[in-house]
């Protein structure tokens, strides 16, 4: 289902928002405080983003002990490897990444997509590197139709814009209606997801062979990132690279 997100009566009223938005005064995106400049967040926001920095599993993304030799997996991506060759996110999910990403999936902070963006690029080079198209995790129609647009299309076309990547915001779709993952435990959240997604026959021949850059907001147990890379390997994709803005990490 396209029309809410790329038809013309969506596009007008992007434009609309942003230009709403733009003469209203700069509020953080996270505490709404005055700000100096649109599309910011202030200095206590800043403070409280927690930044994942090197080294990491070069599979998960996840914070290793400091001094770890390059290429070391964590015991996790050892235990159980993933359907992606990497994951990728500048943040740690936490009070103020969730407020950050509250803010953009509810409030229509559209401007919030490139101050995430901006982080997600610096943060998944390597996801980047190793991308030929970009496809976001999608809403189904219904949630899509009450929310009015996906966070992860928004997070996707400004990815490709800056990075020139291909994007092909169709390849995957939602089948059926989920749950809402919040509140259902691992195992819960794994069966809410599994077989949720196809690869639509006509798109299927921009997918195959391709080395795809999937794009989400959050990463929280890895369900639904996993059941959608899942089904892009299934419909011929080489290799699958995950971006998220935040991802929830074990204390470490
Ligand atoms: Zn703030």
């Amino acid at each position: 289902m396209s029309f809410a997100e790329s038809g013309y009566q969506g596009r007008f009223r992007r434009i609309g928002g942003m230009v709403a938005d733009m003469l209203l005064p700069p509020l953080c995106l996270g505490c709404g405080e005055a700000v100096v400049s649109h599309g910011g967040v202030c200095a206590s926001c800043w403070r409280g983003l927690t930044f994942i920095e090197p080294p990491v599993c070069p599979v998960l993304g996840t914070p290793l002990p400091p001094g770890s030799p390059d290429g070391t997996l964590s015991a996790a991506a050892i235990a159980a490897p993933p359907p992606f060759a990497r994951l990728r996110a500048p943040c740690r999910y936490d009070r103020t990444a969730r407020r950050l990403v509250t803010a953009f999936k509810y409030g229509d902070r559209l401007e919030s997509a490139s101050l995430l963006t901006r982080l997600m690029v610096r943060a998944g080079h390597e996801c980047i590197g190793a991308s030929d198209i970009c496809v976001p995790v999608p809403l189904h129609w219904s949630r899509l139709l009450a929310r009015r647009y996906n966070q992860a299309a928004e997070m996707s076309r400004a990815i490709c814009a800056a990075t020139g990547l291909d994007y092909v915001p169709h390849a995957l779709r939602r089948i059926r209606a989920t749950k809402h993952q919040v509140g259902l435990k691992q195992l819960e959240r794994a069966l809410n997801v599994t077989g949720a997604f196809s690869v639509p026959e006509h798109v299927r021949h921009q997918i195959l062979g391709k080395r795809v850059l999937l794009v989400d907001d959050v990463y929280t147990t890895g369900a639904t990132v996993t059941a959608a890379a899942r089904a892009l390997r299934r419909f011929g994709a080489g290799e699958v690279n995950v971006l998220v803005f935040a991802r929830v990490l074990d204390e470490v």
